[in-house]
């Protein structure tokens, strides 16, 4: 049988994992961690078809200004990583132009729209179906005028056939007893789910692959060869040789493609949660967005998650939570939280490409090795989906879907 090592055991990495497994693979997932506690942990867990309307949309550019002043809660740019990836910001830029930007959305969008069937699908498989809630989630402002700065944004829905409702106050409080009554109006999008826990959905993810036989190997890979053809892992004491390889590591893949393959342009959108006590009564239904101050809120089996936007910084710098902490309070203005729970701070790195896509495909310079990472803001969305065309492209097969915008070769 050939065998195959997958490395990177996230959401994206497992889900390569289980549907290599199903088409009959010897499969061997490889994470430094025995965990779940990277970017897969601790995103928001929302799986919604209106994530492929892109950061770097054509309305990106008028509104340069307030984040390079750092006056937008969404984006904090350090100056210094910005510069050294002057390289980078000036392609994502570009790729926010309409001709480009709407092409990009249309592409994600065609992934996302198998986010939620093909995540049901391992769900049931591991008997977490009742995780997934299907009730959409809310994008939220605190003024009456809000909603009318997303004419643009409803536009793509309506093109894409995103279900959406336009939402008066009233409708707020009806959809959600719980919000305090501070937003003014808002955009209840339909085509979504989400789970109480994407690092526990995860993990079952992972308990799936290895009670069907799959194998797991808990050990840091340094670096990626080939010797006499055939691929080599160097773990800290043993080396592992396999037929395939699936990189699947995250924020952390373009490390290990460095003196094997050339490496993919990509910056860390930085993002970070904290945990409250839900408090008895009236819980909240589904996650929110607050669109003026630029948080959202999930209701986890943790407690009342909050993450914030994106920093840009390198995914090895110190943490500077002050982008956290400065939504903090207005999300305790719009819901009642209680305590913060222990030192629930957490810091993951959102690795984005210039186009907003991912690289789904076969590595351009080595054979026999396929490259799955660069999921930015949507990788819980789309690991399963991932992980169900590198499957397919593994065998040979037509993609469910067609594959070209995301090949890696597009850089
Ligand atoms: C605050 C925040 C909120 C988000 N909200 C959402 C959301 O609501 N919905 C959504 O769809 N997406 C969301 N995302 C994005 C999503 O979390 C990521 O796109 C996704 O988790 C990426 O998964 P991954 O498997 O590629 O990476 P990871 O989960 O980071 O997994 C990479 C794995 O590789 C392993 N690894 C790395 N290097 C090595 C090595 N050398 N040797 C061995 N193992 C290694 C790591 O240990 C890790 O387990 C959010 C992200 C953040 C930060």
């Amino acid at each position: 049988m050939t065998s195959v090592y997958v490395v990177g055991s996230g959401i994206v990495g497992v889900s390569c994992a289980l549907n290599l497994q199903e088409k009959g693979f010897d499969v061997t997932l490889l994470d430094r961690s025995s965990d779940v506690k990277e970017t897969s942990f601790g995103n928001a867990g929302v799986i919604a078809r209106s994530s492929a309307f892109l950061m770097n949309n054509k309305n990106l550019i008028p509104n340069l200004r307030k984040y390079i002043f750092n006056q937008s809660l969404a984006v904090r740019l350090d100056y210094s990583y910005l510069i050294k990836n002057a390289n980078w910001a000036s392609r994502f830029l570009y790729q926010s132009l309409s001709h480009h930007s709407e092409k990009n959305i249309r592409s994600l969008d065609a992934l996302i729209s198998h986010a939620v069937p093909e995540h049901k699908k391992w769900l049931e498989k591991s008997g977490q179906l009742g995780r997934l809630k299907e009730l959409g989630w809310l994008k939220l402002f605190r003024t009456e005028q809000g909603v009318q700065g997303t004419v643009y944004e409803q536009s793509i829905y309506r093109e894409l056939g995103i279900n959406i409702q336009i939402l008066t106050q009233d409708d707020i409080a009806s959809l959600e007893p719980a919000l305090k009554p501070i937003y003014k109006s808002g955009l209840h999008i339909k085509d979504t789910a989400s789970v109480d826990h994407p690092g526990e959905v995860t993990q079952h993810y992972i308990d799936l692959f290895l009670s069907l036989g799959g194998k797991q190997v808990i050990d840091n890979v340094s670096k990626i060869t080939r010797s006499n053809g055939v691929l080599v892992l160097h773990g800290n004491n043993k080396e592992y040789q396999a037929d395939r390889l699936v990189l699947a590591a995250g924020p952390w893949s373009n490390d290990l493609l460095k003196g094997f393959a050339k490496p993919l342009p990509m910056c860390f959108e930085r993002g970070y949660h904290q945990h409250f006590d839900v408090p008895k009564g009236t819980t909240l239904e589904r996650p929110f967005l607050d669109a003026d101050k630029s948080f959202v809120v999930a209701h986890t089996t943790q407690g009342y998650r909050v993450t914030c936007g994106s920093e840009l910084k390198d995914k090895d710098a110190p943490n500077s939570p002050d982008q956290l902490q400065a939504v903090v309070p207005f999300a305790k203005q719009a819901l009642n939280m209680g305590n913060v729970i222990g030192s629930s701070i957490w810091k993951g790195n959102r690795p984005t490409l210039p186009d907003s896509l991912p690289a789904i495909g076969p590595c351009p310079d080595q054979e026999n090795v396929w490259l799955a990472f660069g999921h930015q803001h949507v990788g819980f969305s789309t690991g399963p989906i991932t992980g169900r065309l590198i499957a397919e492209m593994v065998v040979g097969e037509p993609t469910l879907i067609d594959a070209t915008p995301f090949l890696p070769n597009r850089f």
